[in-house]
């Protein structure tokens, strides 16, 4: 085995296990007393877990706010959430919740001291100002097993509409200190939002697996998250309690944070970006939708164009995983990836994006706004007539 250049950047420290979200208020004290509790529109204060988040934080001694962050965070929300808070002392941010709730506060951490708009930073709008920081210490508990924000250095913001966008505020002082990943957590969680979230975890993984940026250390995290997830991912659909199946779920996500942040993602994440912009489609109904399309014109482009690229090798490779069929010869190990997944997005019933008011007529913007830094490290260059056909083959 060749080991290739790569270079790993901040990953943060990480508690991982049922249970442990009881370690939260301990941690949280180290970096001060005044905490600022980021969460997402409201189920998490109806549920159990929140008399003990904030039970622990008093019987630290700590003082809190809280900030609810109804559906996908803007820019808008983040700048209104920092002029709000800035005069506040506060010393730690805790982002609880799915992946909008944790890039919302991934994002105010960052900028409740510098007290600028976010707009100054993000990638591909506006000025595209450095961020020199300092961000206040983040502290991220996921309690949905999908976008794993938890582990990666960039805040996705949108603003939706015809002219929408979905950008990354992005920044490796925007990590978190801290990821505390507890499977419990995901037992109040709804099957649709597992069945995306899930989906869109696998995706990644599978898509920094065959990255153009890929490297021995990240595939090795990756082979290992899309094993449990194959064992995972349709359990906890069928059923939240499966302690097993939350616990390989939320280890899924937070190994796909991971590769993702190092590696990069691909045509999948590309077009996720536009569709989520322009449509109001959740991030991981984009991705679940386009994914067994996506890898199988990856595998068409690949072979007419690079029959001998390594990505072709390692799509054989997931195949066989996915299919238990090690024995499998390239081709055939090819069409069982692509079954795979083909099953599990019936299985899951993600809805086509014709569900979400995409119409033939809306593919050539789509297609315009899909060449963001996700599609430059797809294992291929796919041209306008490929990416086109993979969102038609979703309508
Ligand atoms: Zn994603």
């Amino acid at each position: 085995m060749h080991i290739s250049a790569f270079s790993l950047s901040r990953v943060p420290r990480i508690e991982f296990g049922p249970g442990l979200l009881a370690k939260l208020p301990g941690i949280a004290r180290r970096y001060g007393t005044h905490a600022l509790l980021v969460t997402g529109a409201g189920s998490l204060r109806g549920s159990p877990f929140w008399p003990d988040v904030t039970a622990g934080l008093s019987a630290q001694g700590m003082s809190w706010l809280h900030l609810s962050i109804p559906g996908e965070p803007s820019p808008q929300t983040v700048d209104e959430a920092v002029r709000t808070f800035h005069a506040e002392p506060i010393d730690v941010v805790i982002g609880i919740g799915g992946g909008s709730a944790l890039d919302a506060a991934k994002a105010i951490a960052g900028l409740l001291k510098p007290g600028n708009s976010v707009m100054d930073h993000l990638e591909g709008v506006g000025p595209e100002l450095p961020y020199a920081g300092p961000a206040i210490p983040f502290i991220a508990v996921p309690t949905t097993a999908g976008t794993g924000s938890e582990a990666t250095r960039n805040a996705v913001l949108s603003v939706q509409g015809p002219d929408g966008f979905k950008k990354s505020f992005r920044d490796d002082k925007l990590v978190a200190e801290y990821a505390v990943v507890d499977p419990d957590l995901l037992a109040t969680c709804p099957p649709t939002v597992i069945a995306a979230n899930g989906m869109d975890a696998f995706t990644q993984l599978l898509e920094s697996f065959v990255s153009s940026r890929a490297g021995p250390l990240t595939d090795s995290l990756a082979w290992g998250g899309m094993k449990v997830a194959r064992d995972g991912l349709l359990a906890l659909y069928a059923d939240a309690g499966d302690a097993v199946a939350r616990g390989r779920m939320a280890y899924a996500t937070l190994v796909s944070g991971i590769t993702l942040a190092q590696a990069g993602l691909g045509s999948v994440h590309g077009l996720a970006a536009p569709l989520g912009a322009f449509f109001p489609i959740p991030h991981g109904v984009a991705c679940g939708t386009l994914v067994a399309t996506a890898t199988r014109i990856n595998i068409e482009s690949l072979r007419s164009r690079e029959p001998s690229h390594p990505a072709l090798e390692k799509y054989a490779q997931i195949g066989r995983l996915l299919s238990r069929q090690g024995q499998l010869g390239r081709d055939d190990a090819h069409a069982a990836l692509i079954d795979t997944l083909d099953a599990w997005t019936h299985a899951l019933r993600l809805p086509t994006l014709t569900h979400y008011g995409v119409t033939p007529n809306d593919i050539p913007r789509i297609v315009a706004n899909s060449r963001g830094s996700s599609m430059k490290t797809n294992p291929v260059r796919l041209d306008d007539s490929e990416i086109a056909a993979i969102v038609a083959a979703r309508i």
